[in-house]
Formats: C-alpha cells, structure tokens, sequence
C-alpha cells in the first residue's frame, strides 16, 4: 500500500478513540459545543495551520445513472426528481469551468461524472485530453470522480496527470443498505483502494442527515481512517425533490457541527472539506465550519443545487483569519486575491430540467 498524504501530527496530538468519538459527537449543543469546536480548531490550527483550501468541480456528465443512491437526483430510478441530464462535456468546456475555478480561487478540480463507471473509450479519451490540458494550462490539482473506476482507467488517466481520485462511501456500511442497493459497499471500497494502489490522493467522505445515527457517523469515519484517506469531503443531505430522501428530516447546526469536529479530532492529519449542503443545514452558523475543525470547503455551484458566491465563500474564510493555500503543481496560480462574486463557470449543472421519464439503463 502507497503511503498516505495527509500531514503529519505534531507532537501531543493523536487521534481520539471512536469510543470517544461516539460520546463527543452527542456534543451538539451548549457548553458542550462550543467545548468540542475550540478542541476541534485547535487540533486544525496545530496541523494544519492558518490555511484552508477551497476546490471547485464541474458536473461533467448528468443525469441517466442506472444506480440507484436514494439521495441522487441524477437517478434514473428516480423519474420525478429534476436534474441536468447531459452527456460528457468535451475538454474545452471542462478546461474552461477549471480556469474559472482557478481565478475563484480553487486549488483542486475535480471532474465529476453521473454513471458507474467511465461509459466508453471515447469518454475516456476526452477525460485524458480534459487531465492533460488541466497540468499544461492551470495551477490546479485535478481530481476526478467518476464511479466504480476500472484500474486501467484510472492508470492511463494518472498518466495524463490526474493526482487525486474522488469516491464516496456516502455512509457507514450498516446504514448502506438504506441508501444503495445496486452496487456494493466492498465495491466502493475496492475502487478506493484501487486508486491507492495507484499511488493517487484519495478524496474519500460521505453525506451525513440521511437518516443514520451520530454512531453510524462515527462508524463512517472510522472506515475512513482505516483507508487513511487524505481528504474527506463532508456532505449533508440538501433532500431533492423527487429522491427517496425528500422527506428525509434535517439534522441541526449543532449535529452538522460536532460531526465535523469528531472527523477533525478522529483523523487530525487529514484534510476535511464541509461540501454540499452547508447552506441549507448550517445556514447562518456555516461560518462555523473552520472553527469546528474543517480545512477546506467547495467554491461555486454543487452537482445540482446552488452554492454561495465565491466572494462570499472567500470572505468566510477571510473573516476567520484564514488564507486560501495555493497548489502544488509548481505552476503560478492564477487566483489573484479577488473571488469573482457570480458563481457562473458551472451555472448549467444546476439549470433545473423539466420533469421526465427516463429508462433506466444498464
Ligand atoms: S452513482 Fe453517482 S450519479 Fe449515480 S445515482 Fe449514485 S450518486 Fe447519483
């Protein structure tokens, strides 16, 4: 197994038990809170200092999956939900929304596509061309998610330069069965492994409010620190109309907050992103997220809701004393200082479409 890129711990810092985490997470309220984000900074600020890092992605290719992930709009089982349904962007446009993203101050791209896996050699062609162009013509990091990814996908598109790969295992496996039923969670876990074996970044978290216990969050993350994945985006539930999750009740701030903490304290040297869903279940209080432990979070639109200007997202940070980190691809950066405030560069994956009848294809 290829080591891990999540920093190192200095000294006196360790991560918390997950029987520790299991008490601390009820921690959602009060004194008790606001005890677990100063724990939860302060273990941020010691590891990873006084930087965070935003990603942008572009919903590459929409709608028409044939798996069934009960909070995706982008199902095909689902015909009542809306969402885009497009097929893969080409590599201009993919290049395009990066360089926007870029100027808004992402420091990772992330490609993102609808579907199992990469659907055909075509497809995996534009993707290569799309990873190429990313190294030769941007500062930032390019990430792709792109399902139950074949190895020998994921070699050819290392070799055109891809250096994070992007897998969710949305839940802790003894919640999965509520949330997927078409594939397996030991297949998610292989595509992760996989994309370790290949030497990639493993950007690998979940989506936490779709009905799971604080024990199941915690069961997640433990999952995930044995992976030793180095970045963990968290989600939470933004229900779409039209999903088996529409109804699904909103977990509290408080519960958003102390999740994100107990990840922080249970894996202090990875890097966690509050991603989707901040706006809808943090509202007011997203503010919060860093200081509750989170080092990086998403500028611009999600797969198929609307995000925060990213002046707005910048200014977050800012207000918290907090610098944007730039990449590492040794290329200069083409983010100047100043977030754009219209969150235009991938407007057309949140164009709600008409309401349809899709087959589901297999
Ligand atoms: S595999 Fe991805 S696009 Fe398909 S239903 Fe699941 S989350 Fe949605």
């Amino acid at each position: 197994m290829c080591e891990t890129h999540a920093r190192p711990l200095p000294p006196g810092i360790a991560p918390i038990s997950a029987d520790e985490a299991r008490r601390l997470i009820r921690s959602d309220s009060g004194a008790a809170l606001e005890a677990l984000l100063d724990r939860a900074s302060a273990v941020r600020e010691a590891v990873h200092g006084r930087e965070i890092a935003l990603c942008g992605i572009t919903n590459a290719k929409s709608g028409r999956c044939p798996e069934d992930c009960g909070f995706c709009s982008q199902s095909a089982h689902f015909p009542d939900a809306e969402s885009p349904v497009y097929p893969l962007l080409s590599a201009d446009e993919i290049v395009a929304q990066a360089k926007a993203a870029e100027r808004a101050g992402a420091r990772e791209f992330s490609i993102v596509t609808s579907g199992t896996r990469v659907a055909s050699e075509r497809e995996l062609a534009v993707l290569e061309d799309a990873v190429r162009r990313l190294r030769a013509e941007t500062a930032v990091e390019p990430c792709a998610s792109l399902g139950l990814v074949r190895e020998e996908d994921l070699a050819r598109l290392k070799a055109a330069g891809l250096l994070h790969y992007h897998h969710n295992l949305e839940t802790a496996r003894s919640f999965f069965p509520n949330v997927c039923t078409t594939h397996s969670y030991d297949a998610q876990l292989e595509t992760i492994r996989t994309a370790r074996r290949l030497g990639m970044k493993l950007c690998t978290g979940g989506i936490l409010g779709m009905g799971e216990t604080p024990e199941q969050r915690v069961e997640l993350a433990e999952e995930l620190r044995g992976l030793g994945v180095d970045c963990v985006p968290l989600n939470f539930l933004n229900p779409r109309p039209g999903t088996p999750m529409a109804d699904v009740k909103a977990i509290t701030a408080g519960e958003c907050l102390a999740a994100i903490a107990v990840f922080r304290l249970m894996m202090p040297g990875a890097h966690v992103f509050v991603m989707g869903g901040r706006e809808v279940n943090l509202g007011e209080r997203q503010d919060l997220i860093f200081r509750a432990g989170a080092n990086g979070t998403m500028v611009g639109n999600y797969l198929t809701s609307a995000g925060r200007a990213p002046d707005e997202t910048v200014a977050m940070a800012e207000r918290q004393g907090l610098a944007l980190r730039p990449p590492e691809t040794g290329r200069p950066w083409a983010y100047g200082g100043e977030a754009p405030h219209e969150a235009g560069w991938n407007r057309r994956a949140v164009e709600a479409a008409p309401p349809r009848r899709l087959p589901v294809v297999r």
